[in-house]
């Protein structure tokens, strides 16, 4: 049997870190796993502030450690451990992010934080050969050739988890190897629901409030990702994303714009095929495709009930939705431009969802933060936190220099 294949009862479970536990992704992962009693071991579950959430991941799946980044978190969370006699290490603090993300115990580890902070210990993961099932797409933005690279050097297996990706991935041929002329792919097309302001005027989206922001119209997801969402900024971080994925030349890349969230993306191919993967928009599926690769398990998500629905498909509006022009542009300047784009953002959208910046200041920011730090070196995990260290200061000085 190929050694990929796991049958429960005959065959040791895969044993499990997700990181990011706490949030959407890290609860649908939980929600998966709980479907196939025996299959999956969940060693370490880690969060950064929720601990009440953390207290009842590790009542129901009993991870050997906790980890919360928050060191307060983890201060009470290991009081609240104690006192139900819970048979769980509480840890604390990056390093130990790291640590339950590459000990020789795991073979699989969920990389679900938010953000650049997911970075040192998604990467060391990969580093350390653990098979990747990837969330958290501000890693491959941030350090796509580096984390390639170290793919490619300790032979992990990466398994995309963006809901257009893993289409894409369960597109393209089992054993595509990067080379599109020998596939004979001609695109990638990811498609966008154009998220909560698709129809809004530019004045409309320029007040939009944060509440409007997060009220994504098909999907459930963390805040920073549902505004990223609203601004195309998430295609954007995707394009790069699918970049290094699939060593996709930008040209090769393609968005179109498709409401209904039914069809996750699709790969064009020379005989003028494309093939798509649809599904009801649930994150379950494609982390349920990941958990389970190759094979297919349950995810308890609902049929996809096609008869009666009309399927759209739109070109996106550049000049309402100037974010993902943006990452076409940090991808073609190379280098930390795709890290600068990363950190400006995140750091506009935490101020706009604070409400001290209006909507449109996000893309203006971002603009202002590329022009200013233009050409810097991408080649070490230390520069590109440097670019990134960087790129929130002038990202925070332009934001409170205009909106003080
Ligand atoms: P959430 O905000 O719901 O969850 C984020 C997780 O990261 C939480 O566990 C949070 O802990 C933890 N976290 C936040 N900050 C830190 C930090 N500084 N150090 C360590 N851990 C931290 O986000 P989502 O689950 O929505 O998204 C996670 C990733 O997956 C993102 O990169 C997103 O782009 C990607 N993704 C999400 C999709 C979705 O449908 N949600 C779809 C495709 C990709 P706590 O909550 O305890 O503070
Ligand atoms: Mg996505």
């Amino acid at each position: 049997m190929n050694a990929d294949i796991r049958n429960a009862g005959e065959m040791k479970p895969r044993v499990l870190t997700v990181l990011g536990a706490t949030g959407t992704i890290g609860v649908n992962t939980l929600d998966v796993v709980a479907r196939h009693p025996g299959r999956f071991e969940v060693f370490a579950l880690t969060g950064a502030t929720q601990v009440e959430r953390m207290l009842e991941q590790c009542r129901t799946h009993h991870p050997r450690y906790a980890v919360m980044a928050e060191p307060a978190a983890a201060a009470l969370l290991r009081e609240r451990v104690a006192a139900e006699k819970l048979p769980v290490d509480v840890l604390e603090g990056s390093a130990a992010l790291t640590a339950v993300a590459t000990t020789p115990e795991v073979d699989t580890v969920m990389a679900a934080i938010v953000g650049a902070a997911g970075l040192p210990a998604t990467l060391a993961a990969a580093q350390a050969g653990k098979r990747i099932l990837l969330a958290n797409k501000e890693t491959l933005v941030v350090s796509g050739q580096l984390f390639m690279d170290a793919i490619a050097a300790s032979g992990s297996v990466l398994l995309p988890i963006d809901s257009e990706h893993n289409a894409i991935f369960q597109s393209l041929p089992r054993d595509f190897n990067g080379d599109f002329q020998q596939a004979g792919v001609k695109a990638l097309w990811l498609t966008a629901s154009g998220g909560p302001f698709r129809t809004l005027s530019a004045e409309a989206i320029a007040a939009a409030t944060p509440a409007q922001a997060v009220a994504h119209p098909n999907w459930v997801m963390g805040k920073k990702i549902s505004v990223d969402s609203a601004s195309l900024m998430n295609k954007g971080l995707e394009v790069i994303e699918a970049r290094w994925l699939f060593n996709a030349r930008p040209d090769q890349i393609k968005v179109v714009v498709h409401p209904q969230s039914i069809v996750h993306s699709m790969v064009e191919y020379a005989d003028g095929s494309v093939l798509a993967q649809m599904g009801t928009p649930d994150m379950r599926t494609p982390i349920a495709y990941a958990l389970g690769f190759p094979e297919r398990i349950e995810a308890g998500v609902s049929a996809l009930e096609l008869m009666g629905r009309e399927l759209t498909f739109e070109a996106p509006d550049s000049a309402r939705f100037p974010c993902l022009q943006l990452a076409f542009d940090a991808l073609a300047a190379g280098g930390s431009a795709a890290a600068v784009l990363n950190a400006a953002n995140e750091v506009a959208v935490a101020r706009f969802l604070e409400g001290a910046i209006p909507f449109n200041a996000i893309a203006a920011s971002i603009a202002h933060s590329l022009d200013t730090l233009a050409g810097g070196a991408a080649g070490t995990l230390e520069e590109l936190l440097n670019a990134d260290q960087r790129a929130r200061s002038v990202a925070e000085a332009y934001l409170s220099d205009k909106h003080p």
